[in-house]
């Protein structure tokens, strides 16, 4: 099963500054959204409030129809991961990957299916006894995303997941993605200021501008009929 996520009115300020700017999305589950933006449009904020690792200052955030604004982030049905892939320097990939079913009390017997399961998927099972420092950056990304699909939640929150590989590695883990999104059926948002990667993955595009969504479509209605300038000059054909 995958959940929907819906913002109502959602915003967020750092002191004066307002970052979100009143959101309203309603994203269905199983789709697959891409969120593009420049630098500093607030981005990260948005994954972040959804994630519950930031409190919104106004509005509300609805996950599977349930009202989260006052959830806290581990009870949330949610899995993260990041650019920087935050994985323990000292532990295995075993225990990186399994570290978080642990303090969720997921059975032993569960925890190994899922680490069976999802290191085959990932291409990690051979990497299971080495530490972080003994992988390249492709395979730690992978470890990462083991990370959080070993949990099997409904929401998959990514920001900017492959801005760190290299060119090659980034085309095939886009591809990767993209599989496993067709074989999960999650609902993902999906950070990255690589058109292509917005292009080919996403069911929907939403491009974001200084804390508001300009336009929320799918790519062919992004790139064939741009609502603005900005969504034109951003992703859109040229004029
Ligand atoms: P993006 O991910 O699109 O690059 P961010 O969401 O990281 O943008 O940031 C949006 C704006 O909010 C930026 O101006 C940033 O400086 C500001 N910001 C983000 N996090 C904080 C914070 N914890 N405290 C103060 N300002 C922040
Ligand atoms: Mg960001």
């Amino acid at each position: 099963m995958a959940s929907g996520i819906r913002l109502e009115k959602l915003r967020k300020s750092f002191g004066a500054t307002e970052v979100i700017k009143g959101i309203d999305m309603e994203i269905e589950p199983g789709e697959f959204v891409v969120l593009v933006g420049p630098s500093g449009c607030g981005k990260s904020t948005l994954l972040n409030l959804i994630a519950g690792l930031e409190t919104a200052t106004g509005g509300a955030i609805r996950i599977g129809g349930k009202l989260v604004n006052d959830v806290p982030p581990r009870d949330r049905d949610i899995a993260m991961v990041f650019q920087s892939y935050a994985l323990y320097p000292t532990k295995t990939v075993r225990d990186n990957i399994t570290f978080g079913m642990q303090t969720r009390r997921i059975p032993k017997d569960n925890q190994q299916a899922a680490l069976e399961e999802f290191s085959q998927l990932l291409q990690i099972d051979h990497l299971l006894d080495r530490k972080p420092g003994q992988l390249s950056g492709g395979q730690r990304q992978r470890v990462a995303m083991g990370r959080a699909l070993v949990r099997k939640p409904e929401v998959f929150l990514f920001d900017e997941p492959l801005s760190n590989l290299d060119a090659k590695l980034r085309i095939s883990m886009r591809t990767e993605i993209k599989k496993l999104h067709q074989r999960l059926g999650k609902t993902i948002v999906y950070v990255t200021h690589d058109q292509i990667e917005a292009m080919t993955l996403a069911t929907r595009i939403a491009v974001m501008d200084n804390g508001h969504i300009r336009q929320f479509a799918p790519p062919a209605d992004i790139y064939e009929n741009p609502v603005d300038l900005f969504v034109a000059g951003f992703m859109g054909s040229p004029p």
